[in-house]
């Protein structure tokens, strides 16, 4: 048992009384774990990206304990934490879990306080939400049935073809013309892609058909409107997604800041959030017992 657990066991009900002003947030996706470390100001302190593997709960334990060394705290500094992504209820240390939804649009509203359209590109999962310019959702659009145009088919593709996923950025960018591949789904996008190789087209323009393929599946989800944001791994390796999307929809696109860790940022800033509201109301407390 690693020494987070068993920290946390003892220290669980202190927490909420150490001075300590910092606080974590952790999103456990199907792909990545992520832990950002905040302060009391929104810093990002320390953060982590690493493979969610098999066991859930570990890999949110190590994320975390990386972020702490990456910042240069210790367990018993962080007040609160807060667990989202797919894995967030094997968080079993976190305090609060919320949902991947709330926590990219709250870490892109944090930045963009305005009305805007939020584009996560995951493992396995797209999302398009619309928020407000005060941050409350007004819509959102999420695939979650089938791997079409998500990271997870970037690295089936990648794994067929042979090539590094971290490569394939690199590659797309060679393309002088680029292709539209016509199947949707992923096995058959794998065997057209093939056929094509051995039929001699360029390796580059079928990679950059994979990230045209990728756009195409995020244009088709909803109609972009607003200022349009783009979080999530796959931008975060593959900026060329968010330049594809502009280019078709003829709309600027920016990339969030730390896009991949957007959704820890965001469950870290409802962590914040919670230890400010617990001190608000032991402050009422304090006034009702003078
Ligand atoms: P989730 O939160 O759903 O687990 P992420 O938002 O972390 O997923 O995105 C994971 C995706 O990001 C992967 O499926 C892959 O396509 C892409 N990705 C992650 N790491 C790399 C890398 N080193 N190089 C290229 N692409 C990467």
């Amino acid at each position: 048992m690693s020494s987070w657990r068993i920290r946390k066991r003892l220290d669980l009900d202190r927490m909420a009384s150490l001075d300590g002003s910092y606080v974590g947030g952790l999103d456990c996706g199907t792909t990545t774990t992520k832990a950002v470390i905040i302060d009391g100001t929104r810093r990002i302190l320390g953060s982590c990206v690493r493979k969610s593997g098999a066991n859930l709960l570990e890999s949110a334990e190590t994320a975390l304990e990386e972020a702490l060394s990456s910042a240069g705290l210790s367990a018993d500094q962080v007040r609160y934490i807060v667990g989202t992504g797919f894995g967030r209820r094997s968080i079993s240390f976190a305090h609060q879990t919320k949902t991947e939804i709330s926590c990219h649009s709250k870490g892109c509203h944090h930045y963009y306080p305005e009305a805007i359209t939020v584009i996560d590109i995951g493992g396995q999962d797209n999302k398009v939400v619309k928020l407000d310019s005060s941050g409350r959702k007004s819509s959102f659009k999420m695939n979650r049935k089938c791997a079409a145009g998500t990271g997870a088919f970037l690295e089936e593709m990648a794994y067929k073809l042979d090539v590094p996923v971290s490569e394939l950025e690199g590659l797309a960018r060679k393309s002088s013309s680029g292709t539209e591949l016509g199947s949707f789904c992923t096995v058959f996008t794998a065997t057209e892609v093939l056929d094509r190789i051995r039929g001699g087209e360029k390796l580059e323009d079928i990679v950059r058909g994979l990230f045209n393929s990728v756009a195409k599946r995020i244009l088709e989800m909803d109609r972009l409107t607003g200022r349009v944001i783009i979080s999530g791994g796959v931008v975060a390796h593959n900026p060329i997604v968010a330049e594809i999307i502009s280019e078709r929809a003829n709309i600027e696109v920016e990339i969030a800041p730390h896009p991949q860790e957007m959704g820890a940022f965001g469950a870290a800033l409802f962590a914040a959030e919670s230890v400010a509201r617990e001190a608000g109301e032991e402050d009422k407390l304090s006034v009702a017992r003078r």
